[in-house]
């Protein structure tokens, strides 16, 4: 916790905010501040799509026994060069081995996965196999030693590493742990994120805005980028714009959360109370960002209080604007890096970026970054037409977003841009 003399707490209610971070200088305070949680053991069934924590190293060969690749017979090579007829001696099937040997001028009836018996040293296929009386076959072609034999160790050997830490696991990757013999891998454990939504004028998503009241989009749209982001979303909560009820509220959420995603109540008006309650709680590292539309972005880092999660880091809260595009903003560029930073994902944006001509100037002011959601037009993209943070339709309307840098103060027709796609 900040010693509160360090850092004064300042209040920017109907005072606007004196300076505000450079996303650069936030960004770089989060990658700073957040690794991997810890983790937890799962079943495979339940391990596609989570990172591994650890590195997973085979115990043993797969196949652990040369097995035939073919339906055939197992047999001798020399056997198989004059077209010699072979007594038919027996057979191997998968897990039930042909006991006894193939001695020369013998062949075993095999199946695919059935052991290669003792003596044999190749498999003559079945549809090169021509019958011969008495029970007997011959090879139309001969097959030379080793053909159609898995051997010992082709598929893993023992003491490979299979997969690497850090590995966000594919279906074919559960499939291959368990041909090792793993029962339960060892993932991070996913992200717990509470949602703490601020506003006395909203009614929960499924109600009719009805008066002045306004339906909340943030905590729909928030869980559902929480989740992408592969966190676990542990609750909504509505509360007033009350100063103890907003400490509580967030003093709660810190219990068993490893982020707090606070909607609303983080700018200058007088029922902005989030910040100063953050303050009080814990640390306030950044309150204003120079960034347009999500300025009153706020970052804080509180103290743990849940005896069940031992290990892990400060709980950090994010103060997202109540204006719900500046909301998906303040999110994506910053509580979401997080979030999976935390589950052990990737930092970068999960946007596809694509290089496009700007077809229309974007204005913008030196000292912060915009993000502008644009369209694409022809070949290239045009900036929406946004209203600020508040019309959320912008962002629906838009293909994709541009940063401009905080060293330019606009954009020029035909310039070429980075586009993130909201479509990845
Ligand atoms: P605030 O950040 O609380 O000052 O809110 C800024 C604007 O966003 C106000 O017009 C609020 O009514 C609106 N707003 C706040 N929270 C939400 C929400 N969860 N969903 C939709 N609009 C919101
Ligand atoms: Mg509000």
């Amino acid at each position: 916790m900040t010693d509160p003399d360090k850092s004064p707490f300042f209040d920017v209610r109907m005072r606007g905010f004196r300076e505000r971070a450079t996303v650069d200088a936030v960004l770089a305070l989060l990658d700073a501040r957040t690794g991997a949680i810890s983790a937890e053991a799962v079943s495979l069934f339940e391990a596609a799509g989570r990172v591994l924590a650890e590195p997973v190293v085979s115990a043993v060969d797969v196949p652990g026994f040369a097995r035939s690749a073919m339906d055939g017979f197992a047999v001798r090579a020399e056997d198989t060069a004059a077209a010699r007829s072979l007594a038919v001696v027996g057979e191997s099937l998968p897990a039930r081995p042909f006991v006894g040997e193939v001695s020369p001028g013998h062949a075993v009836r095999i199946t695919t996965g059935a052991p290669i018996p003792n003596g044999a040293d190749t498999v003559l296929m079945a549809e090169f196999a021509q019958p011969e009386p008495a029970g007997c076959v011959s090879a139309r072609v001969p097959v030379t030693a080793g053909q159609h034999i898995a051997r010992i160790g082709e598929d893993v050997t023992k003491g490979r590493e299979v997969l690497p830490a850090g590995r966000r696991l594919r279906p074919q990757d559960v499939g291959l742990l368990a041909s090792v013999g793993v029962a339960t891998v060892r993932v991070v454990r996913r992200p717990r994120v509470a949602i703490l939504v601020t506003g006395n004028e909203l009614l929960p998503p499924g109600a009719m805005p009805e008066g002045f009241k306004i339906v909340d989009s943030n905590s729909p749209m928030l869980a559902t980028l929480a989740h992408r982001d592969g966190a676990d979303v542990l609750s909504v909560r509505y509360v007033r714009d009350d100063y103890d009820a907003v400490r509580d509220a967030i003093r709660d959420a810190a219990t068993d959360a490893d982020v707090v995603l606070v909607s609303g109540g983080t700018s200058v008006g007088t029922e902005d109370h989030a910040p100063r309650a953050v303050a009080e709680l814990g640390e306030l590292a950044v309150h204003g960002v120079a960034l347009r539309p999500a300025a009153p972005l706020g970052i804080g880092f509180l103290v743990s209080r849940s005896p069940a999660l031992p290990l892990s880091p400060s709980p950090l809260l994010f103060l997202l604007p109540g204006n719900p595009a500046s909301c998906l903003c303040a999110y994506d560029l910053f509580a979401g890096r997080v979030v999976r930073r935390l589950g052990g994902r990737l930092w970068e944006l999960p946007y596809r970026k694509e290089t496009l001509t700007l077809a229309e100037r974007i204005a913008s002011a030196v000292g912060r970054v915009d993000y502008v959601r644009v369209k694409r037009e022809g070949s290239g993209v045009v900036p929406v037409a946004s209203g600020g943070g508040s019309n959320l339709s912008s962002t629906v309307t838009a293909d994709g977003f541009v940063l401009v840098p905080a060293d330019r103060d606009t954009l020029a027709s035909g310039e070429i841009v980075d586009v993130w796609l909201y479509d990845a």
